[in-house]
């Protein structure tokens, strides 16, 4: 039979009606921030390691110190700043660049991860938007993520350098960073889930009625029992699609 004025009347209605669905399941959907190391995979084993001594290098033979005070700086500045970059540029005037790709140069860093457990799986499986959100240069995030075989399944990477206000640089735990992050890509905060080690990023992120979900995985039991007004604990990110009514 040909097809009739009507039935592509129809057609037209049914495809506007299917649009529509789509952007509300959009809507609905979570928009996923995922912190990089030690929330989706093990930093602490191999690459913080590494990355710690490079640090202490770069500062002793910036500052002019012994490796002891450059150790001892490097770990005061992260405790205040969140990030020992914010402190260096802020008190010592060091240059950003220069420093992320100095204290990121790992050999071979496809020999020191240690994937979260299930990882690409569990991202693959996860209803929703993805985007990871991390304190670490972009050419070290794209490096773990083709490593860690989940740069398929992320949308987005924002990494340091992309958080700024007013052209300087706030990184996390920067409360008016990641409310401006969010204005700017005009996200609904109740549709935002941070996954993180870190309190600090978790608390900023909940007062902006972000939900929070701590990742323990790879924290000390101390610090995983201290912490107890996170919406969700997990320690595999498989758990993330079973729980995911806690977030629609
Ligand atoms: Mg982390």
């Amino acid at each position: 039979m040909p097809p009739t004025r009507h039935g592509a009347v129809v057609r037209r209605a049914c495809k506007r009606l299917q649009t529509r669905d789509d952007d509300n399941a959009c809507k609905l959907r979570p928009v996923w921030l995922f912190d990089l190391d030690n929330t989706l995979h093990n930093a602490s084993a191999r690459i913080f390691p590494e990355i710690n001594r490079l640090m202490t290098d770069y500062i002793a033979r910036r500052l002019g110190v012994s490796r002891e005070a450059a150790d001892a700086l490097r770990q005061q500045l992260w405790l205040r700043y969140g990030a020992t970059l914010l402190g260096l540029v802020r008190l010592h005037g060091v240059d950003e660049a220069e420093f992320l790709r100095e204290t990121h140069a790992l050999d071979d860093i496809g020999a020191l991860v240690v994937p979260g457990r299930g990882l690409a799986t569990a991202l693959r499986r996860l209803p929703g938007r993805k985007i990871v959100f991390t304190n670490g240069p972009a050419a070290y995030a794209r490096q773990l993520l083709f490593h860690l075989g989940i740069d398929r399944h992320v949308d987005r990477c924002v990494a340091v350098e992309q958080m700024r206000l007013h052209g300087r640089l706030r990184p996390k735990p920067s409360r008016a960073m990641l409310r401006a992050f969010i204005a700017r890509e005009r996200l609904d905060p109740r549709r935002c889930v941070l996954v993180e080690d870190s309190a600090p990023n978790l608390v900023a992120a909940r007062s902006l009625g972000v939900g929070t979900v701590l990742m323990t995985a790879h924290l000390p039991s101390v610090k995983r029992r201290r912490i107890n007004w996170a919406k969700l604990k997990i320690h595999d990110l498989a758990i993330l699609q079973r729980r995911i009514s806690h977030f629609l």
